[in-house]
């Protein structure tokens, strides 16, 4: 697989070599292109200091994304490129910057500062492939190797554990031995990494092909991130739906939906609440009541604390709170759920009730595959039908209730929501005068 650079990225080069420096692509895009991937982004590093590239690329709109840490950001045809001086860096210890860099107008310095040899490879048209350590051939057995000493690099900057979990777990790849034991011996370094940054590393983790292999034989290492999964490990859960410990029902759960953080942070968390809400009956068989709310609860902690979005956060909260919930393929049950939860939450949950089943043991997984089928069919013709279960959808709204008379707000909301459960009863249909009627006759319009 031959790198083709595209027609920006040859301007880029060739303009910083017409006055002089020398540049290659760098890092990722080298990685991914020679993988066969059309890379997401091109990123450059060139012997030009960030002052140098500002002025080779006057005549384009530069950004000076970093200029100390020797990036600068160039727009060339609406795209966006970012060009790194050559540079050596010092410890890492802040959010995405080394604390002191150095500028090198050596390329070989730049590429010794790279995290993995996989990373570390540089390429023009001129010179070719820069590959100082490996990482052609370790792309090609799939192996995932620290540039230079791993406990060493490790502990320059312990977010690079993250990355190692992560490209192992996005790129299929293993992790080469001596790397593997300095993550493992050197994984509590990461309690003082910015939670910003472990939380992109872990949603790329988890969205990875491979983060079933990774949760499982790294799983000391994400218990430094979110201890409270620790709980999960090896706790059996001795009933006859399962034939895996939660931490393992848990991971093959997270494998089971598309790679989508909403979705793999949901299963990650769905179970963690199982090991508090614990009890046993005469029979010795294990019930989890009120798991799901313990769940929900504990899982808000922890998201908070990896500074996940609010909203984020709430959605997952939901589909937590209701993973277990029992629905059956009634309609009045599913619009009673749609009111509370909404259209797109529910659709999810079908989802989740699927990767969790097929998580379990074959105890009933038949029948309780062909209830969700049958619910979520039914799910799906309520809404495609476009049958009423929210106020939006309702025929009367709070102003026509103002214009019959009835006054407070308050007394308002409550007699719309009374309309609702109605229509979704069945017991009104949804049309304007009916339900006008019907307030008129019930409410007391003074109240
Ligand atoms: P992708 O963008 O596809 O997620 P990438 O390899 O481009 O992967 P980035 O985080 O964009 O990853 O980093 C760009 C390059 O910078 C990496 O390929 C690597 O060479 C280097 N790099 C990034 N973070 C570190 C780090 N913490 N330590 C050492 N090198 C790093
Ligand atoms: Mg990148």
């Amino acid at each position: 697989m031959e790198i083709q650079l595209p027609a920006n990225a040859k301007l880029i080069i060739e303009k910083l070599r017409q006055s002089g420096y020398s540049c290659y692509a760098v890092g990722g895009c080298v990685r991914d292109s020679l993988r066969g991937i059309t890379p997401h982004d091109w990123d450059f590093t060139t012997s030009a200091k960030p002052d140098e590239i500002e002025q080779v690329f006057s005549e384009y709109q530069t950004i000076a994304v970093g200029k100390k840490y020797g990036t600068v950001a160039v727009l060339i045809g609406g795209e966006i490129f970012e060009i790194t001086t050559y540079r050596v860096d010092g410890a890492y210890s802040d959010a995405r910057h080394p604390d002191e860099v150095r500028f090198s107008d050596r390329i070989q310095d730049d590429l010794a500062r790279r995290d993995f040899t996989v990373n570390a490879m540089a390429y023009n048209d001129e010179h070719g492939l820069i590959d100082l350590y490996g990482g052609r051939q370790d792309l090609s057995f799939g192996v995932i190797r620290c540039v230079g000493d791993p406990q060493e690099r490790f502990s320059e900057d312990a977010l690079r554990i993250m990355r190692a979990l992560r490209f192992a777990s996005v790129l299929g790849f293993t992790i080469e031995p001596h790397t593997s034991d300095a993550i493992l011996k050197q994984r509590k370094l990461l309690g003082g990494i910015a939670s910003e940054r472990i939380r992109e590393e872990l949603l790329k983790l988890l969205c990875g092909d491979r983060a079933d292999f990774i949760l499982r034989r790294y799983r000391s290492v994400i218990a430094v991130v979110i201890p409270e999964l620790k709980g999960t490990f090896d706790f059996e859960q001795h009933s006859k739906h399962h034939n895996r410990d939660v931490y393992r029902h848990i991971v093959a759960a997270v494998h089971n939906v598309e790679p989508e953080p909403l979705l793999r942070v949901t299963m990650l968390f769905h179970d963690i609440g199982k090991p508090l809400s614990q009890t046993i009956d005469k029979h010795g068989v294990c019930h989890y009541k009120g798991h799901q709310k313990i769940g929900a609860a504990m899982t808000r902690e922890i998201l908070r604390r990896l500074c996940m979005p609010s909203v984020f956060i709430d959605e997952v909260c939901d589909l937590i709170r209701w993973h277990d919930e029992r629905f059956k393929p009634d309609p009045v049950m599913l619009k009673q759920y749609l009111k509370l939860l909404g259209a797109d939450a529910m659709q999810k949950l079908m989802l989740v009730q699927r990767a969790d089943i097929l998580a379990q043991s074959a105890y009933l997984r038949e029948e309780k595959l062909s209830n969700l089928m049958a619910v979520s069919e039914e799910l799906n013709r309520i809404i495609s039908a476009g049958e009423c279960y929210s106020l939006r959808q309702l025929s009367v709204s709070g102003a026509d209730l103002l214009h019959s008379g009835f006054c407070t707000g308050v007394r308002i909301g409550q007699i719309l929501d009374a309309l609702l459960d109605k229509v979704i009863e069945g017991e009104l249909p949804n049309e304007k005068d009916a339900l006008l009627d019907y307030a008129k006759k019930t409410f007391d319009k003074d109240a």
